[in-house]
């Protein structure tokens, strides 16, 4: 997805979670929104006040209160999966941005938690509901949160393999069709 340099240079200042309770489907439609006078300053939960601050610097607008409807500014969290209840179906997978659940078919699966951004988005998908959030901070060994930059990369990679698999899908969709072709004809 190209953006435009003002909504560039406001995408660079979002801490890039991807977890779209800004209401926008990632970081970028949400600058681009910014950008576009779509979309106010302060509705980015992750960032927070110091974002909204950084922003309004950036665009010489008013600071505004995180606007409650997307959700509170809060300690740092990160994601738990409850292996004696995991039941190995890995829909937990695709949903991650930034792929810090590690596991594979039929198998117990782990949250790296110095990668995870407590984005929230494998919570819904699981079936038994043995993922919850905790404080980053009550993890024994709790590492720092992860920079936006390493969340981008990791998020830039993750799309990147998603395309690659669309691609495969329908290259072997219209392979089958061409088959089913020829031999009807
Ligand atoms: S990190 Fe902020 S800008 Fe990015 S998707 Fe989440 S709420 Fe939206
Ligand atoms: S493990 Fe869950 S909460 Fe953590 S980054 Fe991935 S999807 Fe978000
Ligand atoms: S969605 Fe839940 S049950 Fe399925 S692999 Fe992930 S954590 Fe385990």
């Amino acid at each position: 997805m190209t953006i435009s340099a003002d909504a560039a240079a406001i995408h660079a200042l979002l801490p890039q979670t991807q977890c779209t309770r800004c209401g926008y489907q990632g970081c970028k439609p949400y600058a681009e929104a910014i950008a576009n006078a779509q979309a106010p300053i302060n509705r980015c939960p992750p960032g927070g006040a110091a974002t909204i601050d950084r922003l309004a610097r950036l665009l010489d607008r008013d600071v505004l209160p995180l606007d409650p409807e997307c959700g509170r500014e809060g300690p740092a969290v990160v994601a738990i999966i409850d292996e004696s209840r995991c039941i190995g179906c890995a829909r937990c997978l695709p949903p991650c941005p930034v792929d810090a659940i590690v596991g594979a078919q039929r198998q117990m699966h782990v949250v790296l938690t110095d990668l995870c951004t407590g984005c929230e988005l494998c919570i819904v998908p699981c079936p038994v509901d043995c993922i919850t959030l905790v404080p980053r901070g009550s993890l024994a060994s709790a590492s720092p949160e992860p920079l936006a930059a390493v969340n981008l990369e990791r998020f830039d990679t993750h799309e990147a393999r998603r395309h690659e698999r669309e691609r495969e899908r329908l290259r072997v969709l219209i392979e089958r069709k061409k088959r089913a072709t020829r031999a009807s004809a």
